[in-house]
């Protein structure tokens, strides 16, 4: 005791002996719209309520995607985020493929790797970049035989930044033609990529809806959309899906912001504007880790409860491979862990 009242005599000494007894100066009220404060707190908009997350209210559907380990250390991290994701009873998770197709063996065998180890769905991302239609009907028929079902059909990037994609001579063109390939495969199911914010090579945004809808009349059943930080861009883009005549799922991807420096990289190459709210929401994190790692928790599960307010009950989360932000938002969305699923230890 007597040496907290030391430590607290000894910050007043170095705080200064000021009139405020050594405290900072309180933050005074702004004058807003010479509006009395009470006045102005009612007469603003009003928000209507976000939906209450009750025991019979059905939790949304979730799926997860992970990227294949590079390295020992990152294949532990990898698993460990699968083992605690895995309680949550995803629809499906997915592993992605390189850029150029660069990650073809690693992708392979942690998708063969799920269907050994686990009793979860997996997807196996497939582009057709510097491959013939041969090949890559190939790796898609060695899947099928290897017991996967799902397959994530995209056109893919060249491996070097910033280059044109140019389709391989005997390949297909587009993940149109790469998803009628699939389905003379086999019966797989499959999902496609989706724009809020129009493709970057994209002629129009209608122009990008109707590659859309080629996508999904040629085979596809589900969309899961480039991730996106504004929820009205997302709803004006499904308001549009709907009126360009597409009924399959438009999922929501949703990437939890851990750390905002590589998230903004991320989204600058993939044409997702950052809004100036969300580079404030971060402004002054950049060397507290623990109040970023809150302010990512806080920031994507206002976007889903607002999406969920909306209608939506289908989310597909960018986990990068870390589980934490994710589970904590499918907490907050209602989804518990399934007791029959071994939980890891922490
Ligand atoms: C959910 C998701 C997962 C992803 N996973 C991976 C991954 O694992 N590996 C990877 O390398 N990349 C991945 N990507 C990125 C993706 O490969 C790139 O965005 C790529 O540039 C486009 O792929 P796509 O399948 O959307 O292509 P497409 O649907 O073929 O479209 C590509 C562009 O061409 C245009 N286009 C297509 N067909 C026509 C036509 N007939 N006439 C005119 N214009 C046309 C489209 O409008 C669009 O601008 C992913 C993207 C998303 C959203």
């Amino acid at each position: 005791m007597s040496d907290l009242k030391d430590d607290i005599s000894a910050r007043r000494d170095v705080s200064g002996d000021d009139e405020a007894g050594g405290r900072l100066p309180a933050r005074a009220r702004p004058e807003r719209s010479g509006m009395p404060a009470l006045e102005r707190w009612l007469t603003g908009p009003r928000v209507a309520g976000l939906p209450e997350v009750s025991a019979d209210r059905t939790p949304p559907l979730l799926s997860f995607e992970f990227f294949p380990p590079r390295t020992e250390a990152l294949e532990q991290q990898l698993w460990a985020c699968i083992r605690r994701l895995e309680t949550l009873r995803p629809s499906f998770v997915s592993v992605t493929y390189g850029a150029g197709g660069s990650t073809q063996a690693r992708t392979h065998d942690t998708v063969t790797r799920l269907v050994r180890e686990t009793a979860l769905v997996p997807a196996a991302h497939l582009t057709c970049v510097d491959a013939s239609r041969g090949a890559v009907d190939d790796v898609a028929r060695r899947y099928w035989d290897e017991g996967v079902r799902h397959i994530v059909a995209l056109r893919g990037d060249p491996s070097v930044k910033g280059g044109r994609f140019e389709a391989h001579a005997e390949g297909y063109a587009n993940a149109a033609e790469l998803v009628s390939g699939l389905r003379r495969v086999a019966p797989f199911e499959i999902s496609v990529a989706a724009y809020p914010e129009v493709h970057p090579e994209a002629a129009s945004a209608r122009a990008d809806l109707d590659n859309l809808k080629r996508k999904l009349d040629a085979g596809a059943t589900r969309a899961i959309t480039q991730l996106f930080f504004d929820v009205e861009t997302y709803l004006r883009f499904i308001d549009s899906c709907l009126a360009a005549g597409i009924t399959a799922p438009v999922v929501p991807g949703i990437m939890p912001v851990s750390n905002f420096g590589s998230a903004r990289r991320f989204a600058e190459a993939c044409g997702t504007r950052m809004p100036d709210w969300l580079v404030r929401m971060f402004a002054g994190t950049e060397t507290d880790p623990q109040t970023r790692h809150m302010v990512g928790v806080a920031v994507a599960a206002e976007q889903v409860r607002l999406l969920q307010a909306n209608g939506v009950d289908e989310f597909h989360f960018y986990t990068l491979n870390r589980p934490d932000l994710t589970y904590a938002i499918a907490h907050i969305l209602g989804v518990r862990p399934d007791p029959q699923v071994e939980t890891p230890k922490a």
